[in-house]
């Protein structure tokens, strides 16, 4: 079976389209078939990706999680070798309030993926939207782990009590096996105290559960997305995509 992992904060701008892409990518690029499921209505994963521009998509998660139609009819490959998206689109928005009244409405995405042909992929990587939303309850109840991107800012722990309130209600209510897989700090800034001072705390909350690699703050991770490229294509030697492909290194257990 797969690994499924589910990209969640309920800040929105904290990384985890970015990572969700750039993870992906090198995981692919060090050879494993990844599969990215777009779970976010803003579809920033999948315009990142240079997916779905000009209208060409057969069909979006909307499909999938409201109409029952399955995953591979969907899925699309991108410009990374072993890298295929299920890619979401503005359609998504309803998808939210149409779920609230259907039958076993957080397990959508789960028997969705259990359609997969076995052995197809074998990383699956779930991109969030910014809140804890019926979306965001399909990922954790479908997911092996979870992977929490935090943004060295002001209030980057804030929020983060009750994510983790929501991950040990499904646990007790979905998902018993949901582990924390890792938190990822983005955005860090070496020239200020602030970007320290968050990574101490948030190291001194989750423990040896924080990814050793620190994504720092670079311009060349946010121009990536405007190309439909992940950092790997379109600056492979800038400090986000060395942070990344470390990152990737970490998740394979590489070091
Ligand atoms: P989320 O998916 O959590 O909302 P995004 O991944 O979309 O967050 O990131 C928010 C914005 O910050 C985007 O414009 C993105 O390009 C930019 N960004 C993300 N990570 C970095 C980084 N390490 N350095 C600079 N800009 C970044
Ligand atoms: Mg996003």
């Amino acid at each position: 079976m797969a690994r499924v992992a589910a990209i969640v904060n309920q800040k929105g701008g904290v990384g985890k389209s970015t990572t969700a892409i750039n993870l992906g990518a090198y995981l692919a690029q060090r050879g494993e078939r990844v599969l990215l499921i777009d779970m976010d209505p803003q579809a920033n994963a999948t315009s990142g990706l240079g997916i779905g521009s000009n209208g060409e998509l057969a069909g979006c998660m909307y499909d999938v999680l409201l109409d029952g139609r399955p995953l591979e009819e969907i899925i699309v490959s991108t410009a990374v070798e072993r890298l295929h998206i299920a890619p979401a689109s503005i359609q998504l928005v309803g998808a939210e309030v149409e779920l609230v009244s259907s039958l076993a409405r957080e397990l959508k995405l789960r028997r969705a993926l259990e359609k997969l042909p076995e052995g197809r992929y074998e990383r699956i990587l779930v991109d969030c939207p910014p809140s804890l939303d019926l979306l965001t309850l399909n990922a954790l109840a479908a997911a092996d782990e979870v992977l929490i991107p935090v943004q060295c800012e002001y209030y980057a722990l804030e929020g983060l009590t009750q994510l983790m309130r929501s991950i040990r209600m499904v646990r007790e209510e979905l998902n018993p096996g949901l582990e924390i897989g890792g938190v990822l700090l983005t955005m860090f800034d070496a020239r200020t105290n602030l970007s320290r001072q968050v990574a101490e705390e948030v190291r001194s909350f989750f423990g040896g559960r924080v990814f050793k690699t620190v994504i720092p703050r670079s311009v060349r991770l946010s121009e990536a997305p405007s190309h439909g490229m992940p950092v790997s294509l379109y600056a492979p030697s800038s400090s986000g995509a060395e942070a990344y492909a470390a990152v990737a290194g970490e998740v394979l257990g590489g070091d």
